[in-house]
Parts: structure tokens; C-alpha cells; sequence
């Protein structure tokens, strides 16, 4: 069997990592499963389930982050983008996909003022139509960098404990 992809995406307000996404998606967007769909969110459960542990009480917070992130998916691939394999690099020789290290915007505190957009060069932030910032691309991140931090007032934009990557260990 082919390796499976491997991402951190925040659900709810902490990051997990979740096997096989990459390969979901793409199946399910050449199935013609469209995120506004009423049974994607169920569709992305079972599939996602087939390689991951979902804790029952976490699946309402599951679905809606993967149908949020399956519905940016599907914009990019839309409009032609997303076919090619983003190249996140490495960290200290270990697969930057492997890092938790990344922004988590509190969606109670962001007042959607850009900032952090304009601070940040390498394509980590997205405005959303909701009114705040979100994080469309966690791995762009530089791994150690927390400088988006300091410009944002409300102080909505935290990151993990610099403590985690100095006791680092590879997963599997
Ligand atoms: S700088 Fe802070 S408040 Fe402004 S958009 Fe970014 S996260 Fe939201
Ligand atoms: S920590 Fe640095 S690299 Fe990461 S999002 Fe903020 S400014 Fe960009």
C-alpha cells in the first residue's frame, strides 16, 4: 500500500494529525462531491475515520473542519490550483508536514483587521467570508517564527509552546 499524506489541521481549537486527507479529498472532488453537499460532511467522516481515530465527541468539531478545509480544496482545484504538491521542506531533517508548529487564530478575539495578512509573506493567512483571519496553510509557517504574534493588538493569533519542538520526537 502507497504511504498515505500526512497534515495537522485545527480542529476545534487544537491541531491533530490526520492521515489519508490529500487522497479524501481528491477522490471525493473527482466524484463530483461538492462541499455545500448535505451528506459531504458524512462522506468526509467515514473516509477520514478508514486511517484515523475520531473521538465520538469530537466528530461535530471533525466534520466541521475538514468540510471548511475540503471547501477550500475544492476552490483551488476549481480554479485549476491545487493539483500540484505544495513542497513544505523539512525541519532539522524531519518532514515539515510533521511539525505542529503554526499559528491558531482565536475566532473570538480576531477583528479581522489584516494585519497578520500583511505581516506574513509566505501565504500562511487567508481572511475568511466569517470576518476573521483563518490558517490555510499551517505548513508555510517557518518553524521557531512567532513574529505575526506581536503585531496582532487584540492578541488573537497563539502558538504552541516553544518547549515542544525542543523535545521534538518523530511520529511513527
Ligand atoms: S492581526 Fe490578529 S486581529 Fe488582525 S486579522 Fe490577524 S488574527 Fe485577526
Ligand atoms: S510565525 Fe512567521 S512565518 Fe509563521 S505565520 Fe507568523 S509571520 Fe508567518
Amino acid at each position: 500500500m502507497n504511504k498515505l499524506s500526512y497534515r495537522m489541521i485545527n480542529i476545534g481549537k487544537r491541531p491533530a494529525g490526520l492521515l489519508g486527507v490529500e487522497e479524501l479529498f481528491s477522490r471525493l472532488y473527482d466524484g463530483s462531491c461538492r462541499p455545500e453537499d448535505s451528506d459531504t460532511g458524512d462522506r468526509i467522516i467515514r473516509g477520514i475515520s478508514q486511517y484515523n481515530f475520531i473521538p465520538q465527541v469530537a466528530i461535530k468539531d471533525y466534520r466541521e473542519a475538514l468540510i471548511e478545509e475540503y471547501a477550500r480544496y475544492y476552490q483551488k482545484r476549481s480554479g485549476g490550483e491545487g493539483l500540484a504538491a505544495i513542497e513544505y521542506g523539512s525541519w532539522r531533517g524531519y518532514p515539515r508536514e510533521h511539525i505542529s508548529w503554526f499559528p491558531t487564530v482565536s475566532a473570538d478575539l480576531c477583528n479581522a483587521c489584516g494585519k497578520c495578512l500583511e505581516f506574513c509573506s509566505y501565504g500562511v493567512y487567508a481572511l475568511a467570508e466569517v470576518g476573521r483571519a483563518i490558517v490555510v496553510e499551517p505548513f508555510l509557517c517557518r518553524v521557531g517564527c512567532s513574529f505575526c504574534e506581536t503585531v496582532c493588538h487584540p492578541k488573537a493569533i497563539l502558538f504552541p509552546p516553544r518547549k515542544m519542538l525542543e523535545d521534538y520526537q518523530p511520529i511513527g
